[in-house]
């Protein structure tokens, strides 16, 4: 019975070894061909509707990018962004998005902001404040257009020089906003290190709204305490009138999900720069 034992442990550590090596090679191709996609010109942005809660119509776009993948087709960013940040392609990425959505909502009517993702690594570069002036002076888009989405991650470590950072990006007249707000470990005490412009509470205490009822409770405190503060609070992730409804009724300043549009390439935009209420 020992010897089978062995046997079986070893041929299941083999079969385990084998099982990393092909996953270890497939994400060194994924890699490789990251590394190449950029001069490929195979990234793309996506815009997804932000919608003003009390009117229904349209009050700008978050950027969300897209890789067109030669043999694997569309490419998550849950899953190369986090491989850009590894082999530092983030930080040129980045520099692209934000230049390429600033020049985009420059083309539209002029009242919608355009609201773009920045990693806690490009949020580190030296670089990012110049590339944050070069994009607006380059797309000549009004500061107070841009909205820089950051997650509670870039407050955690260096926060004096990261602050600092966020204070110069407030001087250039850009909103900032906290991004994925509730899934950290101190949201509420970077609230206190920062004025953010924005909170934009996670989808997932969006996603059972109609039946947790700690979902909404929570979503009812961090609203008023944001509005009082005087932030804009944002609903991601927002699927089903009872949820636009509800969050209307607590307050919510704005919402954005499927049910009014899911992240669409720039040439599908027209029927939301219209003005017109979306429900
Ligand atoms: P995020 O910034 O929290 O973006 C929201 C995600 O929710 C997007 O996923 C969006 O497509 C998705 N979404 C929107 N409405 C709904 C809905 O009603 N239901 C559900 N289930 N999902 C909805 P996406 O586009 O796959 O992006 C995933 C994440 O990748 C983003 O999360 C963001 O963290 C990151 N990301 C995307 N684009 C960029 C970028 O340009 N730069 C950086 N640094 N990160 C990016
Ligand atoms: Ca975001
Ligand atoms: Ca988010
Ligand atoms: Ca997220």
């Amino acid at each position: 019975a020992l010897y089978r034992a062995k046997a079986d442990g070893r041929n299941t550590f083999h079969f385990f070894e084998q099982g990393m090596d092909s996953r270890l090679r497939a994400r060194r191709a994924l890699d490789l061909d990251l590394r190449n996609a950029m001069a490929a010109g195979e990234f793309e942005l996506y815009y997804q509707p932000v919608i003003t809660a009390r009117s229904s119509t349209v009050s700008g776009f978050e950027a969300l990018m897209r890789w067109h993948h030669r043999e694997r087709g569309m490419v998550s960013p849950a899953e190369f962004i986090p491989m850009a940040e590894e082999i530092g392609l983030i930080v040129p990425l980045g520099e692209w998005a934000l230049l390429q959505a600033c020049r985009e909502a420059a083309t539209w009517p002029a009242g919608l902001t355009i609201a773009v993702n920045l990693s806690p690594v490009q949020f580190k570069s030296r670089n990012l404040v110049p590339a944050v002036i070069n994009a607006l002076t380059s797309s000549g888009l009004a500061a107070s257009r841009l909205e820089l989405e950051i997650t509670e991650s870039v407050l955690l470590q260096e926060s004096e020089v990261n602050l600092a950072t966020l204070h110069q990006l407030r001087e250039l007249g850009v909103h900032i906003s906290m991004d994925d707000f509730g899934t950290g470990y101190s949201s509420l005490g970077y609230l206190r290190q920062f004025p953010f412009d924005k909170i934009k509470i996670d989808q997932s205490f969006i996603k059972e709204l109609a039946e947790n009822p700690q979902d909404a409770a929570i979503v009812r405190a961090v609203t008023g305490l944001g509005i009082s503060l005087g932030m804009t609070i944002t609903a991601e992730g927002v699927e089903t009138q009872f949820q636009f409804d509800r969050l209307r009724l607590e307050g919510c300043t704005e919402v954005q999900g499927y049910l009014f549009s899911p992240p669409r390439p720039a040439s599908a935009l027209g029927p939301f720069l219209t003005g017109r209420q979306m429900t």
